[in-house]
């Protein structure tokens, strides 16, 4: 039996899964895990598709090798755990951040995509580099394997133009600099989905969906398409996160620049590292830890996630031009009952209502919304690894 080796690789960290062919509707990823704090302390975990962890070691790199060695190091680890549990590749598929403004869907990766792909390192200094890296190393590996990208911007070319260029200099948008939207993949999957879960009509009507996790956007779909999404040029701009600041006033930056001395650096580390949900509550990222917190500051920055949630979604209506759904996935739109309901009590004025008894309902696509609610609301699970594997499959005819 062939399989696909799905990638999804980041500085410090490559999460990874494998699907076996024929890739079935939502066939389960058969085995699948992450390599963590590659530069540090690099840990190895895999689990079968039960999620029994098979492997857990460290990967030790020899004194002074450099990050691109250590991750080079864990890609190869990956890879000999993967023969030695004879799996037989077919092809591999990539999350690759950003396609630019030229790739709208995902494509088989040559040697003149590949140029194209390090030409938008600029537009994704963090990410680009290290979601390419693994792909020179397979192609040097395993020189016949087909290997896939798929983008986090593909899905939001649809964006009319007002929805893309930002109020500055005509030169700089010539540059590039657009809003772009990420978290893709998961989009695409939803957007397959909203006929089934929302009816036919429903579906492809006005529909806002909310990717919230760690990372946490939102998209203004009609007729399956992306019309306006929360994230710009970068993952920066939007909604408050875990840790990122989400849409604030250029204007702050200044101000820590001027009084704070801040360079370049900090103020990376203040907008993605050290704001959203952990800068407000001091006290955590994570939403569970601070959902079961009685503090203040941990009661705030839930309320301010949900508030400006709320407003992006009113934003976002104008895109639609109205809301026949609200999709929630993502960590926290599938599993926080509280942010949903805080979000729906926000949102009342729409006639939106969800069904206190159905919102508690865990782990499968769903409707939540009451019978006499004028917008229909669904909880429907993400699965980013399955949209690659399912374009890695019908770009190769696997
Ligand atoms: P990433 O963006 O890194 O993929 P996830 O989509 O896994 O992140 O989302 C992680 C977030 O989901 C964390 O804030 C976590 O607390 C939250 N989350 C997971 N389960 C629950 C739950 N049962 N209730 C509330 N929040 C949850």
């Amino acid at each position: 039996m062939k399989s696909l080796l799905i990638i999804n690789a980041g500085s410090s960290s490559l999460k990874f899964a494998v699907f076996n062919l024929p890739l079935t509707k939502d066939a389960p990823s058969v085995y699948r895990g992450q390599i963590d704090g590659i530069g540090a302390n690099t840990q190895f975990v895999a689990k079968d598709i039960d999620g029994k962890v098979l492997l857990e070691t460290t990967i030790k790199s020899p004194e002074g090798t450099s990050l691109e060695g250590q991750q080079q190091l864990a890609l190869t680890s990956l890879l000999d755990w993967v023969e030695s549990q004879k799996i037989e590749l077919a092809a591999v598929g990539h999350r690759v951040l950003h396609g630019g403004k030229k790739y709208s869907a995902p494509v088989v990766i040559t040697p003149e995509v590949l140029k194209d792909l390090e030409a938008f390192i600029p537009l994704g200094p963090l990410h680009q580099p290290h979601n390419l890296r693994p792909v020179y190393i397979l192609a040097k590996k395993y020189p016949n394997m087909p290997q896939v990208a798929c983008f986090d911007t593909a899905f939001h070319r649809t964006q009319p133009w007002q929805s893309e260029v930002y109020p500055i200099p005509r030169k700089i948008t010539e540059e590039g600099v657009i809003r772009y939207g990420f978290h893709g993949s998961s989009y695409d999957y939803i957007a397959r989905q909203l006929e089934d879960v929302l009816g036919k009509q429903v579906g492809n009507g006005a529909v806002i969906v909310a990717h919230m996790g760690n990372g946490a956007s939102m998209a203004g779909l009609v007729e399956k398409k992306c019309v306006a999404t929360s994230m710009g040029f970068t993952a920066a701009e939007g909604l408050m996160m875990g840790t990122r600041t989400g849409n604030i006033d250029p204007g702050v930056l200044l101000y820590m620049v001027d009084q704070h001395g801040y360079s370049a650096a900090d103020l990376s580390r203040f907008i993605y590292k050290e704001s959203g949900l952990l800068g407000v509550s001091g006290l955590s990222q994570d939403m569970r830890t601070l959902e079961a917190s009685d503090t203040k500051e941990a009661k705030e920055a839930v309320e301010l996630f949900c508030y400006r949630a709320a407003r992006q979604i009113g934003s976002l209506m104008v895109a639609t031009a109205g809301l026949d759904a609200l999709v929630f996935t993502g960590g926290i739109g599938e599993n926080s009952q509280h942010v949903r309901n805080r979000i729906a009590e926000l949102l009342a004025w729409t006639g939106l209502k969800i069904d206190g008894e159905l919102n508690k309902v865990r782990g499968k696509a769903h409707c939540i919304n009451t019978a006499d609610s004028k917008v229909k609301v669904a909880v429907i699970p993400t699965n980013e690894e399955w949209m690659i594997a399912f374009h890695t499959t019908s770009l190769l005819a696997l």
